[in-house]
């Protein structure tokens, strides 16, 4: 959290971080001026108000370290508060999840974990005085009819015919709503606003709506509900909120929530919006990532391709990672959409410093070295981490038969490619150069089926004592020592980069990108993985960053790559710098 400042400068939509001591974007800079204005009484006091209505995706990342960050920033609080006025699509399994994954991100609420539904006999006060001063009434229309009367952007709305009952009789109806005496759908409690405004929101909202159903806190002692509006605002106003942080569609929504303080005269909390993150080549939608994981497109919630939390987590990203790519997109009004690549980009420095290197071969194919004596085995040194010597080095066996990957063949090599070919010599990483003397095909199909080389024991380690040239070195494992693994490799869930774009009235399902998902069953891996732990994270020397995943059993590994070692960003960002200047 305390790199914000050393963020690079990035562009395109991406806000870049400030060079000063207090990193300052709009929101920062509004909190510091009522700080300085002493306003809430120079208090700093954030909150992130999750549904639990699914699991947490990067989206809300953005917002909890935009609101845990804050606090921690001013030495202020932030509360967890469950927005939990929806009994219909909630359930306990997200308020868990949701907890796990904010905790993991690396924040806490401490002793500040609340629920609107605690404050439901407080909000259905708040209603009872709203109807006293007048403000609110009992409407008999039906959803249907309420919405038809709302007029549109162009038309004013017309009042309802319901909407000068007395208070008595308001308030006699509205405590027959909470009774039970009515059924779904039959009534409502609105406030009495203004049926011509112009911002549709204030054309007399609905308040509470009845629904007999359970809730998971309250059980059945409530069959009436506040709309999400009427209990957000005095939520906040109960806490002592001071900044109100929500997303750009609230914006419209903001009258709604002064008007309701101010009507009832309680303490007033300031609403701010941002933009919302949206991520390219998915989508950041609970109701769609639900529908993923209800129509099996995906494992469930926490499968490595879901922007969730809980997928990226198993898909083997850090906390750090997550927090940092926060950190950079930074925070501003206008909506964009962030490239994966920058996603990709922060998980990829960050593992490069922490991963250990490890040589596993996605693709084997068989290569016996002839003049390597049958039944020797030898202890090669190999480097943990280049870029972190105190991560020491450890030992990887070397044979006669070892495994070298498919794609660092060719029989007839094309222009550039240096790897193994017939005659060519190569190094393999931490052991000999080898020469390929010959190849062992399958009859019937003619594919290279093993690899016939011969080594120079002069050339122990990697290096060769008469300084000879060597274009490729190739990584390996040793068929008699190496472990057999499984790995998943994944790409973008989505084949286009917005699936949300209603193209030819296709549903955004329809773009689930076949190939997001491809299993290697027959990988082979050095043996000191054996008791690598389920969460544990590497570099695949050449190929990627890989965790290992929670499906591993003793004795067969699974991983899931990360990342791959690719950095598009770096080029991305270079583009858009040249695409600025011109
Ligand atoms: P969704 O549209 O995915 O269902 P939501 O806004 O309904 O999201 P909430 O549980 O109400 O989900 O969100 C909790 C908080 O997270 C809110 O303050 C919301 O504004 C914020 N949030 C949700 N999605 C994003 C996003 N994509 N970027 C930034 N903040 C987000
Ligand atoms: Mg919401």
């Amino acid at each position: 959290m305390k790199d914000r400042r050393e963020a690079k400068d990035i562009d395109g939509g991406v806000k870049a971080s400030p060079a000063d001591a207090q990193p300052a974007d709009f929101i920062r800079n509004i909190i510091s001026e009522d700080i300085r204005a002493k306003r809430y009484d120079s208090r700093v006091h954030t909150r992130f108000p999750p549904e639990p209505n699914g699991y947490l995706h990067i989206g809300h990342a953005k917002s909890i370290c935009l609101n845990f960050g804050i606090a921690e920033d001013f030495g202020g609080l932030c509360n967890l508060r469950f927005d939990d006025t929806n009994p219909t699509k909630e359930e306990v399994e997200y308020v868990d999840s949701i907890k796990e994954n904010v905790h993991w991100l690396g924040f806490d609420w401490s002793d500040r974990l609340y629920y609107a539904s605690d404050y439901f006999e407080q909000l259905y006060e708040s209603a009872l005085q709203l109807i006293k001063k007048g403000r609110a009434y009992v409407c008999d229309l039906s959803p249907r009819e309420i919405r038809e009367y709302r007029g549109t952007l162009t038309e004013p709305g017309r009042e309802s015919p319901y909407r000068d009952r007395t208070v008595e009789e308001n308030l006699s109806l509205f405590e027959r709503m909470r009774a039970g005496e009515f059924p779904d759908g039959s009534r409502t409690l609105r406030a009495k606003i203004d049926m011509k405004s112009g911002n549709l929101n204030m054309r007399d909202p609905v308040i509470y709506r009845i629904l007999h159903a359970a809730h998971h806190r309250t059980g059945d002692k409530w069959c009436i509900y506040p709309m999400y509006d009427f209990a957000h605002g005095l939520s906040d106003s109960i806490e002592g909120i001071t900044h109100s942080i929500c997303t750009v569609e609230f914006e419209d929504h903001r009258p709604l929530y002064d008007w309701f303080l101010d009507e009832l005269e309680v303490y007033h909390p300031r609403q701010i919006e941002f933009a919302r993150l949206n991520l390219a080549y998915t989508v950041l939608s609970k109701r769609k990532l639900i529908e993923l994981v209800e129509g099996k497109y995906v494992t469930g919630w926490d499968d490595p391709r879901m922007p969730t939390i809980s997928g990226l987590r198993r898909r083997g990203y850090t906390p750090e990672s997550i927090r940092n790519f926060c950190d950079r997109i930074g925070v501003a009004k206008r909506d964009s959409t962030v490239d994966m690549a920058l996603l990709e980009y922060c998980i990829r420095e960050d593992l490069n410093k922490r991963a250990p290197r490890v040589m596993a071969v996605l693709q084997p194919l068989r290569v016996v070295i002839e003049n390597y004596p049958e039944g020797k085995s030898e202890e090669m040194d190999a480097i943990n981490n280049p870029e972190e010597p105190s991560m020491g080095t450890r030992k990887v066996p070397f044979s006669r038969v070892l495994y070298i990957e498919k794609d660092d063949f060719r029989e007839d090599p094309p222009k550039q490619f240096y790897r193994l070919a017939p005659g060519r010599e190569v190094r393999l990483r931490y052991a000999y150069f080898i020469k390929c003397t010959g190849v062992v095909k399958d009859e019937q199909s003619g594919e290279v089926v093993e690899i016939r080389c011969t080594y120079d024991p002069e050339t122990r380690g990697g290096d060769a004592p008469d300084g000879r040239k060597i274009k490729a070195t190739l990584h390996w494992v040793s068929a008699g020592h190496s472990l057999e693994a499984e790995v998943r490799l994944y790409d973008h869930l989505f084949l286009k980069a917005d699936p949300d774009e209603a193209g030819e009235g296709r549903d955004f399902k329809s773009y689930v990108n076949p190939q997001s998902l491809v299993t290697l069953k027959s990988c082979r891996i050095e043996p000191g993985m054996m008791h690598a732990a389920a969460g544990n994270r590497y570099q695949f020397e050449r190929q990627g960053y890989f965790c290992v995943d929670p499906d591993s059993s003793k004795g067969r590994l699974v991983f899931n790559r990360t990342v791959t070692l690719r950095d598009t960003w770096a080029k991305i960002e270079k583009t858009l710098k040249q695409a600025k200047k011109s």
